[in-house]
């Protein structure tokens, strides 16, 4: 393929920048003279190559619209979010939850690097599967912020967005994708809504009790880690994902990833302030 968006190293050495952050997400070097790279990828700064960019669309002009396009093609399928969405095979995510990662990997540095790109900064985060390598339920995480590192590693900020079933897996360049549907809760009304409100305060003021009687020590690094307990919702079926404090409090006690996996999955909040009240008792 043509060059494209080529750029020099220090050593002197041309290349596509992607295809050399490629290289560099497996190691830090020269692909051709193997010196080191790493003040570039700290920066995250390459200098461009002027002159060839100037050769190609001089005089292979036919040629570089081609792999414009081509470019433009790619972007658009790694913009999708629903089919061959990134998968990020980690932890349990959860709505409205903050969710700290830590990227070395060169899959994920690659995947990262790509939600940037496209400017959707979202992948889904799901837990593994020993059948069928991640789990059928996850959860949106959008990116508030990269840290990158000399070394290539970096720390990505991200926050919980929407609930999904995975339809089918799949996999790109080293990485799990997948096709998704979005998940919502179903609304209630009339009496069940009535009931649904008094069921929802109860939990509530159950969740806040337990919190506030644990150790002032485990308390503070919840704290630190999740953030404050959110409000009460006026009204508990605002948001198609149901209250945020449930997702808090799921993310805070003490649960296994198997028995967090359900709570994803479930499109009734009902359910769902019954499943925490029955762990919190
Ligand atoms: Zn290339
Ligand atoms: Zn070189």
């Amino acid at each position: 393929r043509l060059f494209y968006e080529p750029v020099t190293t220090p050593c002197g050495h041309t290349f596509c920048l992607k295809c050399l952050e490629r290289c560099l997400d497996h190691n830090p070097k020269c692909p051709l003279c193997k010196e080191g790279l790493s003040e570039c990828l700290a920066m995250r700064k390459y200098c461009k190559t002027v002159l060839m960019e100037e050769l190609i669309a001089r005089y292979l002009p036919e040629e570089l619209t081609e792999r414009r396009k081509i470019y433009e093609e790619e972007i658009a399928e790694l913009s999708n979010l629903n089919k061959n969405v990134p998968i990020f095979v980690c932890t349990m995510a959860y709505p409205t939850v903050p969710c700290p990662l830590h990227i070395f990997e060169p899959c994920y540095r690659l995947m990262i690097r790509r939600c940037m790109e496209t400017g959707t900064k979202q992948f889904g985060m799901c837990i593994s599967d020993p059948v069928k390598g991640f789990a059928d339920y996850g959860c949106i995480l959008e990116i508030r912020n990269v840290e990158f590192f000399a070394d290539g590693r970096s720390v990505v900020d991200s926050i919980g967005k929407r609930r999904f079933k995975v339809i089918q897996h799949s996999q790109r360049d080293g990485y799990n994708t997948a096709d998704i549907e979005y998940i919502e809760d179903q609304k209630v009304q009339g009496q069940e809504y009535a009931a649904l409100l008094v069921l929802h305060d109860s939990v509530y003021d159950q969740a806040y009790v337990w919190f506030n009687s644990l150790k002032q020590a485990l308390k503070s690094r919840i704290l630190s880690h999740f953030g404050p307990m959110p409000a009460k919702d006026p009204d508990p079926q605002a948001n198609p994902n149901g209250p945020a404090w449930c997702w808090w409090v799921l993310a805070v006690l003490p649960l296994e990833n198997r028995a967090q996996l359900p709570f994803l999955a479930m499109k009734s909040l009902k359910d769902r302030l019954n499943g925490i009240r029955r762990v919190l008792t």
